[in-house]
């Protein structure tokens, strides 16, 4: 099921907006009806946060690292970069650019609501009125404020970690420094919660759980990076290969006399891509004996030898797939081998306890 919904794409990274969001703004309607003032003011802030969000990605697709999407859930925006930078630099620059904005939005709204105090209370719908630009300055400078917390996932959190990098020099450990900082505010705030604002315990809980999945990630991305695909995959003989003319009766026989769960689907001499376990489980039994594992959607998935065993475990993640065909640059048709999420599990291990998995020769 999907729990978010594209409203827009603005220099091609969608905008969705999440269920629960769309939730809150309606009980904001029903409960403030026939008042206009606080939705109209839920919106523009909405279009604030976008507009925060926005300058995140945009920072960052001008350091060549993809943005995934920009998602808006009740308690914020986020958008889904796909690589950490490491260096710290640009980390702080793509952290840093989203509460400047605020403040600049802000000041801007506090600038207009001085001149001009807009305010729509003379008009009956609106009775529960404030100045509006006043009410926009004041909110974006909160979120400015709200996300300059140094603790992760907010952007803060990126900036110190980019500060402790650049002095200690070392990714990782920067990381679980930030973290363990991080974790404190978190429970400060969950604490302080229990007091009587019950929303900062929820965002507490939400900002403790944060930490603990940055450091996983930096800890894999620096074990994962270093190696590539070519060192950890498995070569081509020990891979099962398909052709897309057979059966799929027979397809899971061999599937499973091989113990994989995904297949890999050749022709005489080329790739073609992989079908999931998931996509062969859609197909009811009764049905395998005339269909054909070439009438099942083939997804062209491949991943060059010398690319990051972290790059593969992106796709992994992504695509929800076990294993992805390794092909080589000068022939990209041609199968070398796979690697699996064995693979990048067994390298982590090794990475974990020796420090590094071996490089192979070639
Ligand atoms: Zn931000």
């Amino acid at each position: 099921m999907k729990y978010s919904f594209t409203i827009i794409r603005i220099r091609g990274i969608p905008i969705e907006l999440h269920l629960t969001f769309i939730g809150l703004l309606g009980l904001l309607v029903i409960l403030t009806y026939p008042v206009i003032y606080p939705t109209l003011l839920f919106g523009i802030l909405f279009l604030s946060v976008v507009l925060h969000e926005l300058a995140h990605s945009i920072m960052a697709q001008h350091y060549n690292i993809p943005v995934r999407k920009i998602i808006l859930y009740p308690i914020g925006g986020a958008a889904q970069i796909e690589d950490i930078p490491e260096n710290p630099r640009v980390e702080a620059r793509i952290a840093l650019i989203g509460p400047f904005t605020s403040i600049i939005i802000g000041l801007l709204a506090l600038g207009i609501h001085f001149i001009y105090p807009l305010s729509f209370s003379t008009i009956p719908l609106f009775v529960w009125t404030g100045f509006v630009f006043f009410d926009v300055g004041v909110l974006n400078l909160v979120l400015a404020g709200f996300n300059l917390i140094p603790a992760f996932p907010m952007d803060g959190g990126r900036v110190l970690r980019a500060f402790l990098t650049y002095f200690r020099k070392d990714f990782v450990l920067a990381t679980e420094n930030a973290a363990t900082i991080g974790r404190f505010f978190a429970l400060l705030m969950i604490f302080s919660g229990f007091l009587g604002n019950f929303w900062l315990t929820v965002i507490g809980v939400f900002i403790y759980l944060g930490a603990s999945q940055e450091v996983y990630t930096a800890r894999i991305s620096s074990i994962l990076k270093p190696l590539r695909v070519g060192d950890v995959m498995l070569d081509r003989e020990n891979v099962l290969t398909v052709s897309p003319n057979m059966q799929l009766s027979q397809a899971l026989d061999l599937m499973f006399q091989a113990q994989v769960k995904d297949l890999v689907i050749c022709t005489e001499n080329s790739l073609l891509g992989v079908v999931t376990w998931d996509q062969l489980l859609k197909i009811p039994p009764e049905a395998r004996q005339i269909t054909r594992v070439g009438d099942l959607h083939i997804k062209p998935l491949s991943i060059m030898s010398e690319n990051s065993a972290f790059d593969a475990y992106k796709i992994m993640m992504k695509e929800r797939t076990r294993l992805i065909p390794v092909v080589s640059t000068e022939a990209p048709c041609n199968l070398l081998g796979i690697i699996t999420n064995h693979s990048i599990a067994y390298s982590l291990e090794i990475g974990r306890t020796f420090g590094i998995f071996p490089r192979r020769n070639s």
